[in-house]
């Protein structure tokens, strides 16, 4: 079933599927990155995790009636999803601030946005992934107006959705970033992951950092704060 290999990222493989031209196979690496590349890990079980905690979350965005590329987990590490050919802009919605927002712009960490602020960025590795505005998007990545607002509104849309359902498991949804892709038939569709990689997720209680920032900032133990993810996921009806 799983074909050729057709790209190795920094977080995941890219397989082809023999006899399903209009489907990939999403296989979830171990290796963590971060601060553009230049910080560089591997741990054991992440790609489990971030395969489960990423099922879990489209299957929500799924019944709450968002398009998505998701099919179904094929097993522990990897992910049956609709091919699509991935627009170039990454986008951010914040709820607070943390991160580059609060280098690039002064802003205090927690400082709150309502409603929610979305950045674009333009996925490009070697320019490392500049922020840009809505005209850039246009002739950078070929993305009409029509359908960047589009784009703005499906992450507005899983925004709400996103926040009541870490809620329900006591966490913060402060940031995340978002991937979207045409489907052969030109359908706009959220892709790529939703994980502890990819979301920043504060302890509502406790506000201790439940992501990728334990790696970025030395601050815990990656594979103890994804397992603490997946197991309040699971604990969702
Ligand atoms: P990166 O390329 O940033 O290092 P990953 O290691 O996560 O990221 O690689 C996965 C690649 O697969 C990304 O480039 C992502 O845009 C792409 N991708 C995710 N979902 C789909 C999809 N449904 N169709 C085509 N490509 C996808
Ligand atoms: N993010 C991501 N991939 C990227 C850049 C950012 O998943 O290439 C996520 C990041 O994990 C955070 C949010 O997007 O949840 C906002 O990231 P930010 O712009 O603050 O950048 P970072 O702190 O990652 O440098």
């Amino acid at each position: 079933m799983k074909g050729e290999l057709l790209y190795e990222g920094k977080a995941k493989k890219v397989f082809v599927v023999e006899g399903d031209e209009k489907s990939l196979v999403l296989s979830y690496k171990n290796d963590a990155t971060a601060f553009n590349g230049k910080k560089k890990a591997s741990f054991i079980g992440k790609g489990k995790y971030n395969n489960l905690i990423t099922a879990k979350i489209f299957d929500y965005l799924h019944s709450k009636g968002i398009a998505t590329h998701f099919q179904k987990s094929l097993n522990e590490t990897e992910q049956l999803v609709t091919k699509t050919a991935i627009i170039p802009v990454e986008v951010v919605v914040r709820n607070v601030a943390a991160g580059s927002i609060t280098k690039r712009l002064g802003m205090k960490e927690k400082t709150v946005f309502s409603p929610a602020l979305v950045e674009l960025f333009y996925k490009d590795d070697d320019l490392g992934d500049p922020l840009i505005n809505d005209e850039h998007a246009r002739i950078l990545a070929n993305v009409d107006p029509f359908e960047l607002e589009q784009m703005k509104e499906a992450a507005r849309a899983i925004n709400e959705h996103l926040l009541a359902f870490f809620e329900t498991v006591n966490l913060q949804l402060a940031d995340f970033k978002l991937e979207f892709g045409k489907d052969v038939e030109g359908n706009l569709l959220l892709a790529d992951e939703i994980s502890p990689d990819t979301c920043r997720l504060w302890d509502m209680e406790t506000g201790e950092k439940m992501d990728k920032d334990v790696f970025r900032e030395d601050i815990g133990d990656l594979i103890e704060t994804y397992d603490a993810i997946l197991q309040r996921l699971e604990a969702v009806k």
